[in-house]
């Protein structure tokens, strides 16, 4: 099935001008642009229109309540990967789209509760499914993470189907065990998997899923509903296509419910980092220029040695300098970037497309402040949402001792 037409236009919003963002009263600032969430949005919704998939939102990639509240206006629910990302989902929901959630940190205390939050839950393992999934099935639909065998990642790190993989129950398994008496018999509706990561296309979410058909045939049939996990990348509406046509068949052939939850997709290129040049100098012949933000702040950077852009670079203008973070570790560079002028103290850069996994996994190491979280309004206003001081670093880290020991998570 092809994607009409008028959908192949490519997105429009170029984002906030470097102008509007570097404006901002405080940095180092995250800022979230507002246009550009509700575009990729609105191309989901459209995918949703045109193959019937049901859409959700994973938050993990940034679970800033403000993004969720925008999410909310578009998706059927959001998926997550623990009790606390149930609870904030269902508040800023509350009750207008269902929750999701696979995770292999489920614990036995949490269970009733997330039993409560969660419309679906799948199961990590099946030893996980017999402790805690019998116990509350009839609540909630119960499903299984899968693991379907077939890698198509280099990195293992990043890798669910990696060998020793601790993400899903391998599919033989789940033929050699449940291929006889069927899935529902023991009140399986749903089958999980999410096996991709930054892939640009959906040639192997295609692969997958004939695979697993190949692998389960007709115990398919007992299934309510199929996630198809996240890990896909699109700029371009007419990338959607292949999964229009996942979709479309899935549905088809087993009248089943199919969901789609992408994290990265959707928040990545809405986001920007805004940095101060706080020191300029000299470094063995190269200008390093010192930033009043961190890796800590785009884990990503260090964690996968990536250079991340920045907006209004100049690949050929004729000045340089080595990017640094502020904290005293050696390796805290975010690269060397060119630009028209010498940088000087007080300029401010942004870097862009940093939306996912940043914000959610930035620390205050070295006691370093968190970025001030500012929306790019859709009507092109920046407005702070939120920031940070010396009251929340010291209520991490001051001791507040209690007499007994208290089982809690609260
Ligand atoms: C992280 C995750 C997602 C979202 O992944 P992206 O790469 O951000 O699209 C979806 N489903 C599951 C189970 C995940 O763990």
């Amino acid at each position: 099935m092809a994607v009409a037409a008028e959908f192949t236009a490519r997105l429009t919003t170029a984002g906030p001008t470097v102008d509007r963002l570097l404006a901002v009263s405080t940095t180092p600032a995250f800022v979230y642009d507002e246009n550009r969430l509700h575009e990729a949005f609105a191309l989901l919704d459209r995918v949703r229109a045109q193959s019937g998939c049901k859409l959700l939102y994973s938050i993990k990639a940034l679970p800033f309540a403000g993004v969720l509240r925008l999410a909310a206006e578009y998706v059927d629910g959001l998926s997550v990967s623990s009790l606390f990302e149930a609870r904030l989902a269902h508040e800023v929901l509350s009750g207008q789209g269902t929750i999701h959630i696979t995770t292999p940190g489920l614990r036995p205390e949490e269970m009733a509760e997330v039993a409560l939050l969660c419309d679906f839950v799948s199961f990590n393992s099946l030893p996980q499914w017999e402790r805690l999934g019998r116990s509350f099935a009839g609540h909630s639909s119960a499903g299984l993470r899968i693991n379907p065998q077939l890698s198509f990642l280099d990195d293992p790190r990043y890798d669910p189907c990696r060998l020793y993989s601790k993400l899903g129950v391998p599919l033989s398994q789940v033929k050699a065990l449940y291929g006889q008496s069927g899935l529902k018999e023991h009140r399986i509706e749903g089958l999980h998997f999410h096996t991709a990561c930054e892939s640009r296309s959906f040639a192997p979410l295609h692969e997958t899923v004939l695979h697993i058909e190949r692998e389960l045939g007709g115990m398919m049939e007992q299934l309510r509903w199929i996630n198809l996990g996240g890990g896909y990348l699109f700029t371009r509406p007419d990338h959607l296509e292949g999964l229009c046509e996942v979709v479309d068949h899935l549905r088809n052939k087993w009248q089943v419910d199919v969901y789609f939850e992408p994290g990265k997709a959707v928040v990545g290129e809405a986001g920007y980092l805004v940095a101060s040049v706080i020191d300029l100098y000299d470094s063995d012949g190269k200008t390093v220029a010192v930033l009043d933000t961190s890796v800590n702040h785009l884990p990503e950077v260090f964690e996968y040695q990536r250079r991340p852009e920045l907006v209004g670079e100049e690949p050929s203008a004729s000045y340089s300098a080595l990017l640094a973070g502020c904290t005293c570790l050696a390796g805290d560079l975010f690269g060397e970037y060119r630009s028209l002028h010498p940088l000087r103290i007080g300029d401010r850069l942004a870097f862009r497309n940093v939306g996912a996994y940043s914000l959610i996994k930035a620390s205050r190491f070295n006691g370093h402040n968190l970025p001030a979280i500012y929306a790019f309004e859709r009507a092109g206003r920046l407005k702070r949402m939120k920031s940070y001081g010396y009251a929340d670093y010291r209520r991490q880290w001051m001791e507040e001792p209690i007499d007994i020991e208290r089982c809690e998570h609260d």
